[in-house]
This record gives structure tokens, C-alpha cells and sequence, in this order.
């Protein structure tokens, strides 16, 4: 087929493994870890990412996210880590957004020193100081937008442009977004890096990751990975594309409800802030209705000085707590708590997380319902 498909279509069908002795309707799930050497146009085996439910579920996702090419990984930190370590050697510096995912931030402070790979954090989510930080030996500018925890949005065109006036390579962690809700590749971004345990996935019970880009820097990345390792077993490669049939369902159903939320708490005087990329009062809600289709399912709130977190927390019924997000269910976290346990609060403060700062992932509950569980659960602290 050569015209484009929608994009349920692209969700339901793109990259099914064909059933074509019994005709099945759905992609067989192919277990073996042992393929033949002889007489075989491709040499499959687990690690090398290409056993037959690897290489056709990476075609729905390179279809999704509009690229030539992607790879599937175990978790989105192999994801993340095969890939940053793919484009990087000894001598090379990379330019980092400040307010990124923590087990990013880690795996860069923990990890870059040993390999002798230079990293500079920039000050804010605003391209100059991006562009402050450029040197000589600059090979990556690394953003994540919307961003984790105050879903700050980083200007991908403007990346773009500055990174290829210096030959540098962009990258994009597009996990709280979705290729529903954001093409990264429509603004020039070169490489996208998805946590598929999060939206891709769906439904809390996959670990997963993925890369898309083109053919020439997924082959790249794949040399890497084939060392590192980070390959997905074939049943959660098969959960997860049935999980991708009903990706932009959810996904636009969870970004309706997230709208609705997000005016409802800017409206509730117990809230004393609303971070969401779709509201007028965000800081760069522009930027946001430029580059994105949807404003996502993600937002924060800061709870009044006087209401606890954890007891606000503590007291809701529907809405769970939990360390993850983007779930069919509504979850909570404490940043404070949680991914940011490990910053100072210096660091915290610097970066805007407050201890009653709560990150909201919304699911595909009906608001009014959501609503009511938030007003008990203030009402019984008060
Ligand atoms: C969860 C997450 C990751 C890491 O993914 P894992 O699947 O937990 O390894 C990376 N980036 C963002 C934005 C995330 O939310």
C-alpha cells in the first residue's frame, strides 16, 4: 500500500505478522531464540532485534512516528542508554535539557565520566541556553517535551534549526506525549526515544522502550544495541503491539480528560498552581499549540501550603498512587517523594519542584467521577 493510512488504521494493522497457515486475524507470537544460519535472507536471533514480532512491530512504530526506521528495547532507559551510547565516544559533549527524567539525569551523572563523554545541563527548557552551551565537540542536543515533572515544553523547530547550523545530532524523549499528541520529526528532531511502559503500553503491565529514526541512524543505534543487549522478549513485543492497536484511542480520550482536569484544578482554590501545556496561563502554551496535536494526559498541581500531599494522596479512592503513569488508570506521585528524592532541595527548588507539587497522569475514567474523588479527599483534610 503507498497511500498513508489513518492512523487507527496505521494502530490496528501496520506491521501484523501475518497468519498465513490458519489465517488467524491477529499477529502469531513467534517464541524461538534459534534461528536457521543456512539458506535465509536474514540471520534472526533475539539480541540482534530481528526475530519476526521484533522486526514487524518496529514497523508500526516507525510508521507511527513517521521515520524509516525503529528499534524496540526492554525498558526506555535501554532505550535511552544504547542510544545516547550509540552516537557518543571518549572526547564527545553532549547538551542536556535541565528538567529531564530522573533515571535520564542519573544514567548521565552516573555513567558519562567513565566513558571520558562531557555532558553540560542547560539552565532552562529556552533554546539561547541551549545554544550557549554548544562547543567544538558537541554531537547530541538531548530535550524531552513536555517535560517530567512540570511539563515544561521545549521548542523542537527551534532545536532543530540551531543543531543542524552546527551538524549536531537532536534527540527527543517523546514518552509523555505520544506519537498521537506530537511528531517530533515534523520539526526536524532527528532521533525519538519512547518509555513504551508508559503510553505505548498503556496498561501498567509492560516494560518496554523504543527508537525511532531514520535508516541510517537506526542502523547506528543497532550496532550498539546488538552489545548492550537491551532486547524486548517476544511476548511483551506482542503485548505490546496489541497494547498499539489502541493507542490513539486512549491517548486522545486520556488528553480530552486531561483538559477537563487541568481547568477544573486551576478553578479549585485549594490548588495554589496547574501545570498543562494546555492551559492559556502555561508559560509557553504557544509553542505547545505549535508543535503538538494534543496537550498530552500529563499534568502537576501544587496542593495549597496548608494541605499535605501524602495525606492528599493518602485519601483519594479512585485515584491510585503510583511510581509510574500513563496507565488506562489515573495515578498520582510526589515528585519530592519519588523521581526527584535523590535532587537536594536546593536542586529541587531550583528546578520548581515544591514539596506539594503532584504529578497528575490522567486515564480514561469519566472526569466528573475524578472530580468528585479529588473534592473527599481535600474535604477530609480539612
Ligand atoms: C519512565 C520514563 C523513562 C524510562 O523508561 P523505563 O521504561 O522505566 O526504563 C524515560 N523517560 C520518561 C519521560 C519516562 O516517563
Amino acid at each position: 500500500m503507498n497511500k498513508k493510512l489513518g492512523i487507527n488504521t496505521t494502530c490496528v494493522h501496520t506491521g501484523e505478522v501475518k497468519d498465513t497457515q490458519f489465517k488467524g486475524a491477529i499477529s502469531p507470537i513467534f517464541m524461538a531464540t534459534s534461528y536457521a544460519f543456512d539458506g535465509v535472507d536474514v540471520k534472526r536471533y533475539p539480541r540482534y532485534y530481528n526475530t519476526p514480532n521484533q522486526e514487524m512491530l518496529c514497523k508500526k512504530i516507525a510508521a507511527l512516528e513517521q521515520t524509516e526506521d525503529a528499534l524496540i528495547f526492554s525498558s526506555g532507559m535501554a532505550a535511552i542508554s544504547s542510544t545516547m551510547l550509540a552516537f557518543l565516544k571518549r572526547g564527545d559533549h553532549v547538551v542536556v535539557q535541565q528538567v529531564i527524567y530522573g533515571g535520564t539525569y542519573n544514567f548521565i551523572v552516573s555513567e558519562f565520566d567513565k566513558y571520558g563523554i562531557e555532558y553540560s545541563f542547560t539552565a532552562s527548557d529556552k533554546v539561547e541556553d541551549f545554544i550557549s552551551l554548544i562547543k567544538e565537540n558537541t554531537k547530541i542536543l538531548y530535550i524531552e517535551t513536555p517535560s517530567n515533572p512540570l511539563l515544561g515544553i521545549t521548542d523542537m523547530q527551534a532545536i532543530s534549526t540551531i543543531a543542524k547550523q552546527n551538524n549536531i545530532l537532536t534527540m527527543i524523549d517523546n514518552t509523555f506525549a505520544s506519537p498521537i499528541n506530537q511528531i517530533p520529526t515534523n520539526f526536524g528532531i532527528d532521533i525519538i526515544i519512547h518509555s513504551a511502559t508508559k503510553y505505548m503500553g498503556g496498561h501498567s503491565d509492560i516494560s518496554a522502550g523504543a527508537v525511532a529514526g531514520s535508516k541510517e541512524h537506526i542502523e547506528q543505534v543497532w550496532n550498539t544495541a546488538i552489545n548492550l543487549g537491551g532486547n524486548l522478549s517476544d511476548q511483551t513485543v506482542w503485548l505490546l503491539e496489541r497494547s498499539l492497536k489502541t493507542l490513539n484511542l486512549r491517548v486522545k480520550e486520556q488528553t480530552k480528560n486531561a483538559q477537563i482536569m487541568a481547568e477544573y484544578l486551576e478553578g479549585n482554590s485549594n490548588i495554589d498552581a496547574v501545570y498543562y501545556p494546555g492551559l492559556k496561563s502555561h508559560p509557553q502554551h504557544e509553542i505547545a499549540k505549535k508543535q503538538m496535536k494534543g496537550f498530552g494526559a500529563m499534568l502537576a498541581f501544587e496542593l495549597n501550603e496548608n494541605l499535605d500531599a501524602m495525606d492528599f494522596q493518602r485519601n483519594l479512592k479512585l485515584i491510585k498512587s503510583s511510581m509510574s503513569l500513563a496507565g488506562l488508570e489515573s495515578t498520582t506521585v510526589s515528585p519530592v517523594q519519588t523521581t526527584h528524592a535523590l535532587l537536594s532541595e536546593e536542586e529541587r527548588l531550583e528546578r520548581g519542584i515544591k514539596d506539594g507539587l503532584i504529578r497528575f497522569s490522567v486515564g480514561i475514567e469519566e472526569p466528573e467521577d475524578l472530580i468528585a474523588d479529588i473534592e473527599q479527599a481535600i474535604k477530609s483534610l480539612q
